[in-house]
């Protein structure tokens, strides 16, 4: 049986799950188990905080699992990716109040950026050769600038109109995402040919998505 780790809900969650049901696999899913088993393929669900599936893979508490690109890399598991899924597509920017001047990112040089992916924009910073200071928060990063916590944010976006409604403008686009397979890199001979079966019939759907 393989474990595979999803995201209990949010917006991985549904894309994730139809993905799965496209490959044929059925499973009953109550909003209340943590863990599902499917009644026609050795697979088992694990529905998790999209934040805990990389580690969760990277130890084997769960075999294969199911984030976007920006949790994976900002935790600095990359290597556990084995395909990439085309759902979930988003962009890490940043964006300063609508307001404010810009022109490079120089401008941000000394100021303060309130983010949830502290690693990736310092990563970004520092590869650009500008020093500024991170504030790590965990969520409702786009009032920071409006409350005087920073002067620019480090957030997804997909749209843009969230920052739009907190009166942000989007100046830089530093990273691009999308949702992403992983795997554990230890898995046994009998995981692995269930992984490959399941990776079968993920080309397929993929293949008649297009
Ligand atoms: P959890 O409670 O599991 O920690 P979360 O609040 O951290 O959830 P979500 O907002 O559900 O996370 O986003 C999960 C992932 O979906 C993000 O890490 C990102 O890869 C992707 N994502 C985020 N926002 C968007 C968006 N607006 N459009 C498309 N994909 C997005
Ligand atoms: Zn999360």
């Amino acid at each position: 049986m393989l474990r595979l780790a999803i995201q209990k809900s949010g917006r991985l969650s549904d894309d994730s799950l139809n993905l799965i049901r496209e490959c044929g696999i059925s499973f009953v899913n109550s909003s209340l188990k943590l863990k599902t088993e499917s009644t026609n393929f050795p697979l088992e669900i694990l529905f998790l905080r999209d934040d805990d599936i990389p580690g969760y893979v990277a130890d084997g508490v769960a075999d294969i699992g199911i984030v976007g690109e920006n949790v994976l890399v900002e935790e600095g598991k990359q290597e556990l990716v084995v395909e990439r899924l085309g759902f979930s597509k988003c962009r890490l920017s940043l964006a300063v109040p609508k307001g404010t001047d810009y022109t490079s990112l120089q401008d941000l040089q000394g100021k303060s950026i309130a983010t949830s992916y502290p690693n990736l924009l310092q990563a970004y910073l520092q590869e650009q050769g500008v020093e500024a200071h991170i504030h790590t928060i965990s969520g409702s990063v786009e009032i920071a600038p409006s409350i005087g916590l920073a002067d620019a944010i480090c957030d997804i976006v997909s749209s843009g109109s969230t920052l739009i409604s907190n009166g942000l403008r989007e100046v830089e686009r530093i990273f691009k995402s999308e949702a992403v397979l992983i795997s554990n890199s230890n898995l046994s001979e009998e995981k692995k040919e269930i992984l490959a079966k399941l990776m079968f019939r993920v080309h397929a759907v993929q293949r008649a998505q297009k």
